[in-house]
């Protein structure tokens, strides 16, 4: 039931965000009407034909390569608000991105445990998007007029390639014709991505996105929290052992790793694990009704 909500949430989540069914006419142009002033919780590729919102990436980019170098405090602080109000809780329910690996993951071939040193380093590969393809990059980077670049959209982006890329190229004929070696670098991370997701869960999430590090900054802090009651947990392991974002929820259940997806809460046959507003302590159901408030 928890896995088919989240799915549906997702699935649900991303045709809101991409209902202006318009744009995916032939000869028709993206929307730009007054809600695209406004950013979605999630990655959303800007471009895409039927995308109602910015993509809150995309947006503080913009806003960071402005000739004026304004810092994004209207971009920012939504995000820096949804995250402490719900850290990566919109990693895990509302990015259709994160379904598409999701669902990609689920083709049936043996899949791929990547070796935990190797797996320690790259998750702070998406802290180093974050910092130099986000922020310092379209911050600094001047070209002759002044202005600076969306680094991370226009060099790396595969949801930008997937959602707006791929489908403007193929409703416009015009824009097949001038295709050239950006987009076809840009295709090939795509297709990686693609293929990465099938043997690893969410790689995209835990190694590359710059939204997910930022969420991830408050994890910590967030006011849904993951609370583990240790009194009742019978330390069977089935939540670690069920978390495809290999987070260990007994010992770090607000590690910046989890995506809030749940999974572990209903793997939990103690219920020694629960989700909940702050510290929550009077308001907890857990079997001992005790938390241990790690983070
Ligand atoms: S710790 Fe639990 S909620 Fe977090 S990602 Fe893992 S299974 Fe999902
Ligand atoms: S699944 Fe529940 S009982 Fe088992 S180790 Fe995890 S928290 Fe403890």
């Amino acid at each position: 039931m928890g896995k088919k909500l989240r799915k549906a949430v997702q699935a649900a989540w991303g045709i809101l965000c991409n209902g202006y069914v318009k744009g995916f006419l032939p000869g028709e142009t993206i929307y730009q009407g007054p809600l695209k002033h406004f950013c979605v919780p999630g990655m959303n590729c800007y471009s895409c034909p039927g995308a109602l919102g910015a993509c809150p990436i995309g947006a503080m980019q913009a806003v960071f390569s402005g000739r004026r170098r304004k810092i994004a405090f209207s971009v920012v602080g939504f995000l820096a608000a949804v995250g402490l109000l719900a850290g990566r809780f919109v990693c895990g329910w509302l990015c259709l991105f994160g379904l598409v690996q999701e669902l990609l993951y689920k083709i049936p071939v043996p899949k791929l445990r990547v070796p935990k040193t190797a797996d320690r380093i790259l998750r702070f590969l998406k802290y180093g998007m974050l910092m130099l393809f986000v922020f310092a990059l379209p911050f600094f980077f001047r070209t002759e007029y002044g202005l600076g670049e969306p680094f991370f959209c226009k060099y790396i982006c595969p949801v930008g390639t997937l959602e707006g890329g791929v489908p403007l190229v193929l409703l416009n004929a015009g824009m097949r014709q001038v295709l050239g070696g950006l987009f076809r670098w840009k295709f090939l991370l795509l297709i990686l991505c693609v293929l990465a997701s099938v043997f690893i869960h969410r790689p995209f999430c835990k190694y590359v996105c710059p939204l997910g590090a930022f969420y991830g900054l408050f994890q910590k802090v967030s006011l849904l929290r993951l609370h583990y009651d240790e009194h009742a947990c019978i330390h069977c392991g089935k939540c670690a052992a069920g978390c495809k974002m290999q987070v260990d929820p007994c010992s770090s259940p607000n590690s910046a790793e989890c995506i809030r997806c749940g999974e572990c809460v209903q793997a939990c046959p103690a219920k020694a694990l629960m989700f909940g507003m702050g510290n929550s302590k009077k308001k907890g159901k857990t079997a001992h009704g005790v938390y241990k408030e790690k983070l």
